[in-house]
């Protein structure tokens, strides 16, 4: 065995260890937070009874129980496929026959990288498809056709066709112009692109899967208005989202940038709520939006995307990488590639730490809200309802909720609000 060999052996074995631990790590996650929803079904938590009547809470255990058996499966399923496109050879072999074919200029190596990854998601279409018609289904949360769940499919393709593949090819491209530096400037393209994807998506992305129409409730409208004028937040319009030609979960969000800034809210959201419950949640995202969490997210996620370019430029260095899974170094696309496929079992260990900042922003816009509000009870209102509709899990086991989730549980903000006695604004 060559010096490289055996550094490569190693390698393998290392990252298919990595591969493996982050595996084992989910599914212990996934069995202590089952047995925690099935201790606290026995005796339910008398916080809880004020939010879900007796049937709805054990809806919302058996909800949890079935989600939590389907990870299970899928989780496992996913790296059963990570496992054999790692270690078969069938990338170097697709990989050296796509050279073959069609050469190794910028745009043939992303149209390899496109395919590669086409043909990987597609092997998770039956996953998404039991998630969406059976597990969705079962809790009446499914509200889709089979044929717009397919069609969903294709313009997803199409966007990724048309968007995704110039900007691989773009970055392949600046390997060849700007050497050992590459990494800087493909980060830089990267960031670029994402402008020009947040310009875009309210405009033409979005509305190639939903319909928006102008909020046309007029006493809503003044609520929602005067809420926006109060918190000086400028948005040119308040728009509703046909959520529910897909699903009965809701949601409400912003798109665009300064005064071209739109207030979204899912059909399924107004419907669900009171109107002072859709005031208090429309003053937490203007929270987030005032204390500048989008922004400080934003920054953060680009620090991290740099790490990561100059990760694969170094990586793209050493030939034990690319012996490890049986490439040929010298081509930067098996690092890109290898690259892709792999950082999840690095960046998961990570997530608690994710975590714990995004719930730190979640507890700063309660209390933004609770603030212009000048009351707590309507939030606490619509967050109840949420949880109760959407069957979330009260009491997820806290080494679960550490890596899972990005807000804190409805039991912890409202402790939140007990502690914090309103203040005039
Ligand atoms: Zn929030």
């Amino acid at each position: 065995m060559t010096a490289t060999g055996g550094s490569a052996y190693w390698a393998a074995v290392i990252i298919g260890g990595l591969v493996l631990a982050k595996l084992g790590m989910q599914l212990v996650l996934e069995w202590l937070n089952r047995k925690n929803v099935t201790a606290h079904a026995k005796t339910v938590p008398e916080a809880v009874k004020d939010v879900m009547d007796q049937a709805t809470y054990e809806k919302s255990v058996r909800y949890t129980l079935d989600q939590s058996r389907f990870h299970q499966v899928a989780l496992s399923y996913r790296v059963v496929v990570l496992m054999v496109i790692l270690f078969s050879g069938v990338l170097p072999w697709s990989h050296d026959l796509c050279k073959a074919a069609w050469g190794e200029s910028p745009w043939a190596m992303a149209m390899y990288l496109f395919i590669v990854g086409a043909a990987i998601s597609s092997l998770s279409l039956p996953l998404d498809w039991f998630e969406q018609f059976q597990l969705e289904a079962r809790y009446g949360f499914n509200t889709m056709t089979g044929r717009l769940w397919w069609i969903d499919r294709l313009k997803g393709l199409a966007l990724a066709l048309v968007l995704g593949l110039p900007l691989l090819a773009l970055v392949l491209q600046l390997v060849e112009w700007t050497g050992l530096r590459w990494w800087f400037w493909a980060w830089a393209a990267l960031m670029g692109f994402q402008m020009v994807i947040t310009v875009l998506a309210p405009v033409v992305i979005l509305p190639l899967f939903n319909k928006f129409s102008p909020l046309q409730d007029e006493n809503l409208r003044t609520r929602l208005t005067e809420l926006a004028e109060r918190t000086r937040f400028q948005a040119r319009s308040i728009q509703v989202m046909d959520g529910s030609r897909r699903s009965r979960h809701s949601n409400a969000f912003f798109t665009g940038f300064g005064r071209f800034r739109k207030i979204v809210l899912f059909d399924t959201l107004i419907e669900q709520l009171s109107p002072v419950e859709l005031e208090a949640v429309l003053a937490h995202e203007i929270g987030h939006f005032r204390k500048k969490h989008i922004p400080k997210l934003l920054a953060l996620s680009a620090l991290a995307s740099l790490a990561g370019f100059f990760t694969i430029s170094l990586l793209a260095q050493q030939e034990w990488f690319y012996r490890a899974f049986g490439f040929d170094s010298g081509s930067i696309v098996p690092a890109l590639l290898l690259f892709a496929l792999l950082s999840g079992v690095v960046t998961f260990w990570f997530s608690p730490l994710a975590n714990w900042w995004s719930r730190r922003y979640e507890f700063q816009a309660d209390a933004f809200a609770s603030q212009v509000m000048n009351e707590t009870d309507s939030l606490a209102g619509a967050l109840r309802k949420l949880a109760e509709k959407n069957l979330s899990n009260l009491t997820p086991h806290p080494a679960y909720s550490c890596f899972y989730y990005s807000h804190p549980t409805l039991l912890e903000r409202e402790a939140a609000f007990k502690k914090r006695a309103p203040t005039a604004p």
